[in-house]
């Protein structure tokens, strides 16, 4: 275990956390941490993320049509940064359950407004958040199959080996056994998100290489911390 500095995407600040594992950046002789020990006004210049870029890029991404209108409204309309696992993780149980109910509520909210004419249960699909900061109602993950849970009594089983992925029933599990094995096995699975969180995770990944890249760090160093920021 050794200690290091993650940037907590909600709080919009960086956090001194313990980490269990051994981390490949510090595993070669130090990495952007002890850059970043070194020049703290760079680190707070880049590394503090805040709630107007945040909602910047959402307002960007639903311009260009790829991130979902309620998701977008909700997160612009709420005080605290976009909900999604990685960034929900370091939450103590009484904040993530306030976030994901004011998030909820304005989803209601914004359903209740009217200016958006699909239904309540497609926006609340595309929209709610659960308490792993990932869907509230989470899809069956074999390709093809509309099944979603808490709708039409659809209930979805854990897969045995790697307690991530969902499934509606054994056949969508054997279906997306070849696609998913490897995976399974070593570990690698992710936890499920909203198509919206899946756009403006990459566009915040994007936007934070952009800043590390003016440290002149090695690129696979700067992956590598922005990939434990956002999927850690
Ligand atoms: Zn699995
Ligand atoms: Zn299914």
């Amino acid at each position: 275990m050794y200690w290091a500095e993650r940037w907590d995407p909600r709080e919009g600040e960086l956090k001194l956390l313990a980490i269990p594992r051994v981390d490949p950046s510090m595993q070669e002789g130090g990495g952007a941490e002890i850059m970043f020990e070194a020049n703290p006004a760079v680190k707070d210049d880049i590394l503090r993320g805040n709630l107007e870029s945040a909602q910047a890029i959402l307002r960007q991404l639903l311009k260009s049509d790829r991130i979902d209108p309620a998701y977008a409204a909700v997160g612009c309309q709420v005080s605290f940064l976009p909900l999604f696992p990685a960034a929900v993780r370091t939450m103590s149980k009484i904040d993530l359950n306030n976030a994901v109910r004011i998030w909820n509520e304005s989803v209601n909210g914004y359903v209740n407004s009217k200016v958006d004419s699909r239904t309540r249960e497609d926006i609340e699909n595309a929209a709610k958040v659960g308490p792993t900061g990932g869907p509230l109602y989470r899809r069956c993950e074999a390709e093809g199959c509309p099944k979603i849970e808490g709708r039409n009594d659809v209930k979805l089983s854990r897969c045995a080996g790697c307690s991530k992925a969902v499934y509606c029933s054994s056949p969508c599990q054997r279906l997306s056994w070849k696609s998913h094995k490897s995976a399974c096995k070593t570990g690698e699975v992710k936890v499920q998100l909203l198509p919206s969180q899946v756009e403006y995770i990459a566009e915040m990944k994007k936007s934070m290489i952009d800043k590390l890249t003016t440290l002149n760090l090695p690129a696979e160093r700067i992956q590598a911390l922005v990939n434990g920021f956002f999927d850690g």
